[in-house]
């Protein structure tokens, strides 16, 4: 069965409770920018924590870089995006709609949504025009040619250029990757599909460089195991995650080979990139090599041979990640004797971005001091929401509608055996556990 379309809920959801707002929105907001709520930042956060344990801190391979935003400008001559970041670009003379020329398949005519661009009688599509996709500013107080500076489309340029000081100051051997999240700028012609496809966000990168004489596919087959098995492990359902070899013509004229890790966002916009996993051969080294005219060969120093290694990349987008797991997590059920459904978050406990909520069943007989006692212990460890307004069932759906995994009810019996109720967020199961034993049993599951 398909899955369904979520998109228009999930947004409303999200600007309800905190996780995503439309930027600059009092005035109108700007054109597909988000910003991160209370909720949002830390789901997001979550997601970028648990890339950078996997990909650096629990690798001894993987080196971390924070390279900054603006880089000279050659970069993106080398790089091939001045010359070649474009898309191609159509508008209609009739609706004065603008379209990207190679995905009129995915875009509807404003006049008569059930067909696409071109296809209603009285369209206009201009001929395809190539516009270039990187954002232009200039450093300095000079507006000419000489200051001209791009924002980064990708973060994987200042991994590059920065090759040999990483490889050099941390002493590393071929094979081993240097890895970094950071913000990325590109404008986008027909951005949309909320935080799916923005005109600035996140990426997590890591290249990681191979000898070129060695059996350099196997890595590529090995990275593609590794990041299918992270997008698992934040509970991205199986039968939603695929892998896409690109077709010839899809294939950069640089790569060996391609895949795109694809996730199914329900409805209409269905299986689509979330990550690409990329041998991109020595293209990028060798280019800024030529551009820079400076050595940026490696040196074995067993076997005395210099080369320019081989890359494979991994590219994820933080936002798009995000996206997924929310739309992965949103569910509307039945509630077993309750007249009203709800609505519930099944994220990952790990990347839920409150992981208990505190409820005193009532506001008396000590229970609320009881509670805010608990609450602050936890949140020495982990974020908690106390919550002591309203009946007790509306408090538990709040925290569904948030994806809190557990909520903790500290009731009468609480106060005379010191055992509370922990409700299951999936389950809906509640079990007593005693108040002191409350942070080792969340820690097992929420970390
Ligand atoms: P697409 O075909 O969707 O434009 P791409 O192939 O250009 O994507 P890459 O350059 O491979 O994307 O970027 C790697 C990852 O960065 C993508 O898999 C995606 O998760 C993320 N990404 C790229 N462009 C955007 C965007 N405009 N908004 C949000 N995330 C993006």
């Amino acid at each position: 069965m398909p899955h369904p379309d979520v998109m228009e809920k999930l947004v409303s959801l999200c600007k309800r409770r905190g996780f995503i707002f439309q930027s600059s929105e009092i005035y109108g907001g700007a054109g597909s920018v988000w910003d991160y709520g209370p909720l949002g930042v830390e789901l997001k956060k979550n997601l970028k924590d648990r890339w950078w344990h996997a990909m650096v801190r629990a690798r001894d391979d993987i080196e971390g870089l924070d390279a900054a935003i603006l880089m000279h400008p050659r970069v993106w001559e080398a790089s091939g995006h001045v010359a070649g970041f474009t898309d191609p670009m159509v508008d209609c003379k009739a609706c004065k709609a603008r379209f990207r020329a190679d995905k009129l398949e995915d875009a509807q005519c404003p006049r008569k949504p059930s067909k696409h661009p071109g296809e209603h009688g009285d369209c206009q599509l201009t001929e395809p025009r190539l516009f270039n996709l990187m954002f232009k500013t200039h450093i300095g107080p000079m507006e000419d040619t000489a200051s001209v500076a791009y924002l980064r489309p990708e973060t994987a340029q200042g991994i590059y250029v920065n090759f040999l000081n990483v490889q050099q100051a941390s002493r590393q051997k071929v094979p081993f990757g240097i890895a970094q999240i950071g913000k990325a700028f590109r404008n986008e012609i027909t951005p949309g599909n909320f935080i799916f496809r923005t005109r600035e966000f996140e990426q997590m990168e890591m290249q990681f460089f191979i000898d070129p004489e060695s059996d350099h596919m196997q890595w590529l087959e090995y990275w593609k195991a590794q990041r299918m098995a992270w997008h698992r492990s934040l509970g991205l359902s199986e039968d939603r995650l695929l892998f896409h070899q690109h077709t010839d013509k899809e294939l950069a004229h640089y790569a060996r080979a391609a895949f795109d890790i694809q996730f199914d966002f329900g409805g209409t916009l269905g299986f689509q990139e979330i990550e690409g996993v990329h041998h991109r051969g020595d293209f990028d080294l060798g280019r800024h090599q030529e551009y820079s005219s400076k050595r940026l060969e490696y040196v074995d120093q067993v076997s005395n041979r210099r080369y320019i290694p081989f890359v494979v990349e991994t590219s994820v987008g933080a936002d798009r990640t995000t996206l997924a797991v929310l739309v992965n997590g949103y569910h509307e059920e039945e509630v077993p004797g309750e007249s009203e459904g709800r609505v519930v978050l099944k994220l990952d406990p790990r990347i839920a971005p409150v992981k208990a909520g505190i409820f005193p069943l009532v506001k008396k007989d000590g229970m609320p001091e009881f509670a805010d006692k608990l609450a602050k212990e936890l949140r020495a460890k982990f974020p908690v929401f106390y919550d002591e307004g309203g009946a007790i069932g509306r408090r538990y759906r709040r925290q569904d509608e948030v994806g809190t995994p557990f909520c903790l009810t500290i009731d009468g019996q609480t106060m005379s055996d010191g055992t509370l109720t922990v409700r299951d967020r999936d389950t809906l199961a509640q079990e007593r556990v005693a108040a002191d034993r409350v942070l080792e049993y969340l820690s097992a599951r929420v970390l």
